[in-house]
């Protein structure tokens, strides 16, 4: 079959590699569309083990398509002409991080993936045995297979939000406009916040944000915490979630959050980049600092429900669909957005 295997974000090639065979408790699915995700994109992760069988099974993980062939095994969950959504990442629910609520901490979890050796942006993925049991979801006949790719990156902003949540008209202050930051401001009127702004460079993606029911809108050039105070009656932010991960937007989630808030670190920076906490800020303001990482099961169901009850409109984030000889092309405009480009989406099985 056909796959894109990774080299680096601008060398990615198609090739033929060998077909992966089908085992008792495994499904094959034939890839309908399959989205480009910020950490596809991440370079610095995925350079350590390109191009070498095995190295990238999590490379392509927001995937859709058609079961084409079933185990005996997996016979019992899923049938041949199923539409489906494949998650990679399953947890093992018995570790203690699963079992204190923290499944997507789950080294099981974490570890999982698609059988594929070169990742998911290819014409077919084989689901493991463990991810058949606990990671596939039915897609209802009114979600596309293009809509359905957003179950995964809409799972993680639930996630996320679950730790940090607007609920009771929260204002909340999201940092960055891009992808994941557009799905927060979404979800979080969804989940009961009240005023939500939305910080970015790029006013493009202002108006965007705009669009998709930002209250307001700060360019990030702007003094980011002091804005948002003059915007919200004087107060900081009930709830920052933090989606541009440098260490600027760090210092400005510290100094926006108000009283009693939360941050939601929810974009991780480089590994090797440190940013400084002031202690002081924080101390009179009894604030939560939380992340989160991935989406479990649960996330992901609401997610669905989201779009399949047009909740969150994912229609209008995809800005491109390209074939899968045009994966690279994909890959560039994620990882430096251009020309309004915000959710580039795979299709594997078009010409
Ligand atoms: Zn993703
Ligand atoms: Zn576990």
């Amino acid at each position: 079959m056909k796959a894109a295997v990774y080299y680096k974000n601008s060398d990615i090639r198609v090739e033929d590699v060998d077909d992966v065979p089908v085992d008792a408790g495994e499904a094959k699915v034939k890839v309908m569309a399959c989205g480009v995700c910020g950490s596809d994109v991440m370079e610095w992760y995925r350079i350590k083990k390109a191009g070498r069988p095995g190295g990238i099974g999590a490379f392509g993980h927001e995937c859709t398509g058609v079961v084409t062939e079933a185990g005996s095994k997996a016979a019992k969950k899923v049938q041949v002409g199923d539409r489906v959504v494949v998650t990679h990442h399953v947890p093992c629910n018995t570790c203690s991080a699963c079992i204190n609520g923290h499944t997507t901490a789950c080294q099981t979890l974490q570890s999982t993936k698609f059988k594929n050796n070169y990742g998911a942006y290819a014409e077919y993925v084989v689901v493991p045995d463990i991810n058949v049991d606990r990671g596939i979801l039915k897609l209802p006949d009114s979600v596309s297979f293009d809509e359905g790719t957003f179950v995964e990156p809409l799972g993680c902003v639930v996630r996320g939000q679950q730790w940090a949540s607007p609920a009771g008209g929260k204002s909340v202050l999201v940092i960055g406009a891009g992808l994941s930051g557009l799905l927060h401001l979404q979800a979080a009127r969804v989940n009961g916040a009240g005023f939500i702004a939305v910080s970015d460079i790029n006013t493009d993606r202002l108006d965007v944000a705009k669009k998709f029911g930002a209250s307001a809108t700060i360019i990030a050039t702007e003094d980011v915490p002091n804005r948002f105070k003059e915007l919200n009656a004087g107060r900081g932010a009930d709830v920052v979630v933090m989606t541009a991960p440098v260490p600027a937007c760090v210092k400005q989630s510290l100094e926006a959050v108000g009283a009693g808030g939360t941050i939601l670190f929810f974009a991780p920076t480089n590994p090797e980049v440190n940013s400084e906490i002031n202690i002081w800020n924080l101390w009179q303001k009894e604030v939560t600092i939380t992340h989160s990482y991935a989406a479990d099961f649960r996330n992901l169901q609401t997610a669905l429900r989201w779009i399949q009850h047009g909740r969150i409109n994912v229609k209008d984030m995809v800005t491109q669909v390209f074939p899968l000889v045009r994966t690279q092309e994909g890959f560039v405009l994620t990882a430096q957005p251009k020309g309004g480009s915000l959710k580039v989406i795979i299709h594997p099985q078009d010409p």
